[in-house]
Parts: C-alpha cells; structure tokens; sequence
C-alpha cells in the first residue's frame, strides 16, 4: 500500500498502460471505521486495482464549525489501511484539489430540494465538485458508496449520468454498532452520555418498519419523530419517507415504489443521518 499526495503521482501509478484491468475507488474523508473497510473490502474483491481517498473537502460543508471539528485520524486510518486490498491512499491538502476555487454549480433538479440537500445547502453541490474531480483523476471502473449516505448514492449515480461517465457505482449496506448505531466518523465526538442515547435512533427506525399497518405513512413519520424527540439527548432534524429514485415523498404506503426513511438528528453538536427501507 502507498500513500499519494498528489494527483501527478497517482496518475502516473494508475495510467493505464502498466494494463491494469479494474480500478476501484472509495472515497472517504478518513476517521476509518468498519462501515469504510466494508467498501473497500466489497472494492477489493471486485477490482485489480484499489484506490482510497482520504480528504475533509471543505467545500462540502455548510457548516464552518463542523468542517474545524471534522476528526482527522491520518496515523490511525493507515494502520487500519494495511489490512485491507487497498493499493494507493490519496491524501492531497487542500491546495491540490483546489489550486482555484471550484465555480462550478451542478443541477440535480428535485434530488437535491429534499432531506439533506434542503437542509444542508450548498452540501451536494461540494460533494459532486470533489467527487466529480477524484472520477477524473483516478478514472475508475467501479465507485463504492454506502447507503448511509443514501440521497449521497442517489445524486452521484445522477452526476455520473449528467457527465456521461463509464462508472458504475456500487452501493453498499449500512454497517451498524452493536447497539444498531450506524457507525460514523461523527460518532466519536459523541460523549459516553450521547452515544448511548443515541441508539434510541436505529432502534424507533427499526421499530416504525413493524407499524407500517398500524399508521398511514404521515402518522409514522410523527410516530417516529415524537419518539425519538422523547430522549432529551436528541433533535430530530426531519424524518421523511420518501422514495429510492426519485426522492419524492410516499403519501400511502400503496404507492408502488421502493420506499427509504431517511433521518436526520441533532444529538448536542454533532449531526447524524440514517436510514431504513420499509419493503
Ligand atoms: P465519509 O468518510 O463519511 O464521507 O464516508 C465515506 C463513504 O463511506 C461514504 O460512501 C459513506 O456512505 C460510507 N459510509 C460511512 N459510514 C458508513 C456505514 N456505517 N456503513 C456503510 N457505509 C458507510
């Protein structure tokens, strides 16, 4: 495994005329845990080549105070790289992937009105800026992402769409804390009180898929709300239901469509998502 800071290096390794036959990319912004070794384990098994991006893209961030607290665990995340198929951590600063400020702006028309995207704005438009340019550089066959980040998988399989790219993108299955927690880079500015409260969220999640007789799809989404409201640790942000492709919001579970409850939580400063498929 070799760490790359820059994009000339990585470029160099990747080029294609050393005939390599898959590149897989997993991009992350560090802080490993269980749930970013499941991608690239998942990567490793489907792909020649396996490249790991670690990078805090500011641009991503609508909130300066959690772009400073962001962890970053560099030492940490290449001890527990070397276990895996990982071959090239990429981990440029700032300056690399930005030498000029990104102007682009990317339309992702309903996708990115609802759940994170109306919440958080400007948040997708930094998510499709960065990734957009590590597809360039890395120019890879498959692209790993988790479904934690659910609207997130939506919105690069529509960039990828927008841009004509040859890149399939794989999603990949919550990984979970004991406690159903859905483990995240964010979990660890939790303090012990927080993190154990916090598991009330997965398991009111886990809970609403068995009152689906019970509730019309808007007293579920109060259901769910009012539950979680109850801990005093937690703020429910939104809770919505919506479905898989388009986003949109399910008013009747008859609805033919795959439907995913998607939450967003406040538990003191730190922001958490998850999610849940009803069928
Ligand atoms: P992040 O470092 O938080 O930007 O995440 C990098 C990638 O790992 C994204 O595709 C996330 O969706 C994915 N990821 C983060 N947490 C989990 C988890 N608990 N289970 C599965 N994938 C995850």
């Amino acid at each position: 495994m070799e760490l790359i800071i820059t994009k000339k290096e990585l470029k160099k390794r990747l080029g294609r005329a050393g005939n390599i036959q898959s590149i897989g990319f997993v991009p992350t912004m560090g802080a490993l845990h269980k749930g970013h070794l499941s991608l690239i384990e998942q990567a490793g098994k489907e792909n020649e080549i396996v490249v790991v991006s670690i990078f805090v893209n500011p641009t991503q961030f609508n909130d300066k105070t959690d772009l400073e607290k962001y962890p970053r665990t560099l030492e940490t995340d290449l001890q527990k790289l070397k276990g895996t198929p990982c071959d090239y951590v990429f981990y440029p600063d700032v300056d690399e992937m930005y030498p000029e400020p990104d102007t682009r702006k990317f339309d992702f028309g309903q996708l990115e009105k609802v759940l994170d995207g109306r919440y958080r704005p400007g948040h997708f438009n930094g998510v499709a800026q960065i990734v957009s340019k590590f597809f360039e550089i890395i120019k890879p066959d498959k692209a790993y992402f988790g479904l934690k980040d659910f609207q997130q998988f939506v919105i690069i399989k529509a960039l990828v769409n927008q841009l004509n790219l040859n890149i399939e993108i794989v999603p990949c299955p919550i990984i979970r804390e004991a406690d159903g927690l859905a483990m995240s880079s964010r979990n660890t500015r939790l303090s012990p009180g927080q993190r154990a409260n916090a598991a009330v969220i997965p398991k009111t999640l886990f809970e609403a898929k068995n009152l689906t007789s019970r509730y019309n799809v808007q007293q579920l989404e109060e259901w769910v709300i009012k539950t979680i409201n109850k801990n005093p640790y937690l703020n429910v942000e939104y809770f919505k239901i919506v479905d898989d492709e388009r986003l949109q919001p399910v008013n009747d579970w008859a609805e033919p469509v795959r439907k995913v409850g998607c939450i967003a939580i406040h538990c003191g400063g730190v922001r958490l998502i998850d999610n849940v498929i009803f069928n």
